[in-house]
């Protein structure tokens, strides 16, 4: 049978750009298909009157081996950023006010934000017993730490990292290391000091350090671009993978016009909601558990002031807003102390998140009602005064993967699926971990899988009809 493309990568965000680039670079006949006009996905950067605005991810955290890779690889090594030398310290409100915390997790344990009950209980951590199975962020925490801990550093911290609810997100999927240490050591207090001592270094937050690119993070998905040229189709909706006698065909909508494409091999590089779509044709069942993962929406807000009308330092990451203290935003970052060239000389920026699935209602509010919320928490916990210089709001009406409990058996019900179909790769955030890090780690996994399947294809020990045989759907 005549394939148009060995390959064909569906969506062009940074799993697929990543999964296509490493394909391309052994010599793969690989074409990218988007329904968007523009590469990256999630990572959007804006550069306006002077400002560098992150509409997605922000930053990168270091040690990535994988993403760092692939940046050097890239030869975008000289273009990288490092963390502002102003940022000391990470702030938390508690009681309506901003309170300074040190950036290393245990100085942050010693310092006298958490009351001496709390502390206390955290030094009893050794003496719970271990659960093996998976439970929820809110019942992993509350039983091995307190429920303070919960309230005032997991919550916050998966606010901000997903946008989530500790209450409905599984603990095995979204810190895996965590649950890792309490089963090998009976203890996460002991694992990371056997850790430390072994000077192994595993889990060490102390050691995470945050990066981005001079010209933001859009620089990563547009330098994978200019290694693509040519092979990159957007504007190119994929509405269904159907399979064919001998790979797979896809169903395409370009505007107002249908068309299709043959290819040996499949790689679904898209979020779970449209790869629940794409891959309804070939397993309702699985099409239906990713359609099940929510996407709750976000709003980023991002406010540019004169520097003299902020009476804060502005000398952090930024500020996180615990549920427990019921205000309107997720976390503000102090983007232009993060990272250098955010904001023109004399100007700070700040960066908002509001809604998730705290309050989705919030991320839908119209954009005037949406920068007033943002704009009196900064006078309130960053003393901001007048008006804002610059603003931007940009609308993610499904925003990031929410892995609940049972989130395991959905990734594993994705491997059957892959199994069940010769050539066919599932990649993507809500199976890898949302970090863009995550992202590229399971993306240049999926490209091995790939090149191995079309590398034997090619020397004929691979089965070319494998396909499961499904007559209503055969070519
Ligand atoms: C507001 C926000 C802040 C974040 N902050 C950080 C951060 O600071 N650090 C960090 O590491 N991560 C962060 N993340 C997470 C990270 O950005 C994402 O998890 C990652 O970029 C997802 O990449 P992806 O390629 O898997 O998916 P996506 O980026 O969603 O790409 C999927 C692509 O598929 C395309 N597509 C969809 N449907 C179809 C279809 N039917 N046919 C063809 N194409 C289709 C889309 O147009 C898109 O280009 C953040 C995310 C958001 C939203």
């Amino acid at each position: 049978m005549q394939h148009d493309h060995d390959i064909a990568v569906i969506g062009a965000g940074i799993s697929g750009l990543t999964t296509a680039h490493a394909l391309a670079a052994a010599g793969h006949d690989v074409v990218v298909l988007d329904r968007r006009n523009a590469p990256g996905g999630r990572i959007h950067t804006e550069r306006r009157d002077g400002f560098l605005v992150e509409h997605g991810p922000n930053s990168l955290v270091s040690p990535a081996p994988g993403a760092e890779a692939l940046i050097d690889a890239l030869g975008l090594a000289d273009t990288r950023i490092e963390r502002g030398e102003a940022v000391r310290r990470r702030y938390l409100v508690r009681d309506g006010r901003a309170h300074a915390l040190p950036l290393d997790p245990f100085g942050f344990f010693a310092s006298g934000f958490f009351s001496l009950r709390g502390r206390l209980r955290l030094l009893g951590e050794p003496f719970i017993r271990p659960e093996p199975a998976d439970e929820t962020v809110t019942r992993f925490i509350t039983r091995r730490f307190g429920r303070e801990l919960l309230d005032y550093v997991f919550d916050p911290l998966v606010g901000g990292l997903y946008a989530g609810d500790p209450q409905q997100l599984s603990v095995a999927a979204l810190f895996p290391h965590l649950k890792r240490l309490e089963r090998e050591y009976g203890s996460i207090l002991q694992g990371v000091l056997a850790a430390r001592r072994a000077g192994r270094s595993g889990f060490d937050p102390g050691k995470r350090r945050l990066f981005s690119f001079s010209r933001g993070m859009a620089t990563l998905p547009a330098r994978l671009m200019e290694t693509l040229a040519g092979r990159v189709r957007f504007g190119t909706r994929v509405e269904g993978i159907e399979p064919l006698s001998s790979g797979y065909r896809l169903k395409l909508r370009q505007g107002e016009h249908l068309a299709t494409l043959r290819v040996r091999s499949v790689v679904v590089a898209l979020p779970a909601y449209a790869a629940a779509r794409a891959l309804a044709p070939l397993s309702a069942d699985t099409g239906a558990a990713l359609g099940g993962i929510a996407h709750p929406p976000l709003a980023v807000v991002a406010l540019g002031f004169r520097a003299a009308d902020i009476a804060h330092p502005l000398d952090g990451l930024g500020v996180l807003m615990p549920k427990a203290e019921r205000r309107g935003v997720l976390g503000m970052l102090f983007s232009s102390t993060l990272f250098a060239g955010r904001a023109p000389g004399g100007q700070v920026l700040l960066t908002a998140y509001v809604g998730g699935a705290r309050q989705p209602e919030l991320a839908l509010l119209p954009r005037e009602e949406i920068e007033a919320l943002v704009l009196e928490e900064a006078r309130d916990l960053l003393g901001a005064r007048g008006m804002p210089v610059f603003s931007s709001v940009r609308y993610w009406r499904q925003g990031l993967p929410q892995p609940g409990l049972g989130h395991e058996r959905r990734v594993e019900a994705l491997r059957a699926l892959e199994a069940e179909w010769p050539g066919l790769f599932v990649t993507g955030n809500y199976i890898s971990g949302v970090s863009t890090a995550a992202c590229i780690d399971a993306a240049r996994g999926t490209a091995s899988r790939a090149q191995a399947f079309l590398a034997a294809q090619r020397s004929g020990t691979a089965s070319v009809d494998g396909a499961r045989q499904t007559s209503s759907l055969q070519a």
